[in-house]
């Protein structure tokens, strides 16, 4: 890690995650005072979890987190959560527009800037996720697909303490592929200046995660490219000893 921000390991445990196998996220508390040497832990599991994995996890240092949000505070709105009712349960964080909203769900970037700001008002982080499909970087659209999605999504007041940004190429999701470190660098680094310059001081604190196919054998690579601030990781998240081994590797 080349900056002094400190890393933040999150997992994603997407549509996974019977009651059966909370012994992982047991082992996860068991292991994180060794791996939180060097970076933040957050455990993002389905809502049926949270308040469950935040009971467990009071006084540990393994942070609990949600995937999604609705954009209001509660009301008529089946099969929805709202914000308030995620903290409620225990949730500190929240993810929004992950790619597989954007497009299982038709999200675009308004909506998601409204839901991190939902989050902010019931009191979590909100981490922004961002990144191009093959075919928007097969047309070399990469960094204009990036900027609209910075522009469209983050909210005015964000902060390095509300706000946490995850750059995730769609194409690298769930595939075994991931970027070069020149390409990660470098557009990480394209959206540090697009947060420093809009966010001056707060932009250039703000956690940059990398997402797409981190696992135990590429994450202290990807995590000692500059302005790689921890990551966003699926499926190596649901076994307690690659989530580990992962911060253990920043
Ligand atoms: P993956 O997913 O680590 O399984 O590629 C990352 C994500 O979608 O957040």
């Amino acid at each position: 890690m080349t900056d002094a921000i400190r890393p933040l390991i999150a997992g994603n445990w997407k549509m996974n995650g019977l009651r059966a196998q909370a012994a992982e996220f047991d082992a996860m508390l068991d292991g994180a005072a060794e791996a939180t040497g060097k970076a933040d832990l957050l455990v993002c599991p389905p809502a049926t979890l949270i308040a469950a994995f935040a009971d467990k996890a009071r006084g540990k240092k393994v942070a609990v987190g949600a995937q999604d949000c609705h954009p209001k505070a509660s009301g008529a709105h089946t099969g929805d959560i709202a914000a308030e009712l995620l903290v409620d349960a225990g949730a500190s964080a929240i993810i929004v527009g992950h790619s597989e909203r954007r497009a299982d769900h038709c999200e675009d970037d308004a909506l998601i800037r409204q839901k991190a700001e939902a989050a902010w008002r019931a009191g979590a982080t909100a981490i922004v996720c961002i990144g191009e499909t093959q075919a928007q970087r097969d047309a070399g659209q990469t960094l204009e697909i990036l900027r609209g999605q910075l522009a469209g999504s983050l909210p005015e007041s964000s902060t390095a303490a509300n706000l946490v940004v995850a750059y995730e190429p769609v194409w690298a999701i769930g595939t075994g592929l991931t970027p070069t470190t020149q390409d990660v660098e470098q557009i990480h680094g394209f959206i540090r200046e697009f947060l420093t310059s809009r966010f001056k001081a707060d932009g250039a604190r703000m956690r940059i995660l990398y997402g797409g196919s981190v696992k135990p054998s590429n994450a202290a690579e990807l995590m000692a490219v500059k302005n790689v601030n921890g990551a966003l990781v699926g499926g190596a998240s649901l076994k307690a000893a690659d989530f580990l081994a992962i911060a253990k590797g920043c």
